[in-house]
């Protein structure tokens, strides 16, 4: 019989399991790690060439297979330049929308995403249709490459972003609040101890 000796090893376990569970209730002793970690995974919009919509966790990468239509999805891209002609075209709160296709990118026989490797990637990309940088397809039309300054380059590539959905968005602040409010309490950035 040994039973004497492992009660109170025990009686810390179930305290430290009561312990997490009651942390797990009341979920503000989060580290700053747990904190990012979830700003990092909040769900993504990822769009198909026909426009159909997947909410997915951007772990999951660039491109995904969606699953109803079994087509390639790309995750959304945003344009807010001010001369975008599509600028306010759409009224349901999610300005133009755009992908960054891929053409290297197909679906395999068992439905996988595949990735084609070719010998120099960027110049067949651009061989294929596709584009060296992200690029919306409405100010696209109005360009002219050949006549546009570097600024002015510039100033496309950093008017494209990733589209943020705006349940993530607003998750994002409360996330950036509860990081302030922990660092400000002196908190941990690694497990607790
Ligand atoms: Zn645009």
């Amino acid at each position: 019989m040994t039973g004497h000796r492992d009660l109170p090893e025990m009686a810390a376990r179930l305290l430290l399991f009561a312990a997490v569970v009651a942390g797990c209730g009341r979920r503000p002793e989060r580290t700053l790690d747990a904190i990012a970690a979830e700003q990092e995974s909040l769900p993504v919009l990822y769009l198909t060439r026909g426009g159909d919509e997947l909410v997915a966790a951007p772990a999951l990468g660039d491109v995904v297979v969606e699953p109803k239509t079994r087509q390639l999805a790309f995750r959304a891209y945003v344009c807010t330049h001010p001369n975008c002609p599509d600028r306010d075209r759409r009224a349901d709160g999610r300005p133009n929308l755009f992908i960054w296709e891929d053409p290297l990118w197909r679906i395999d026989d068992r439905g996988e995403p595949q990735y084609e490797v070719v010998p120099d990637r960027m110049a067949e990309i651009v061989r294929r249709g596709g584009t060296q940088e992200p690029t919306c397809p409405a100010c696209r039309s109005r360009r002219d490459p050949s006549r546009e300054t570097p600024a002015e380059r510039g100033e496309y590539r950093e008017r494209v972003s990733y589209y943020e959905l705006p349940a993530s968005a607003a998750r994002r602040r409360q996330l950036d609040q509860e990081y302030q409010e922990r660092r400000g309490a002196g908190g941990a950035s690694g497990p607790a101890r």
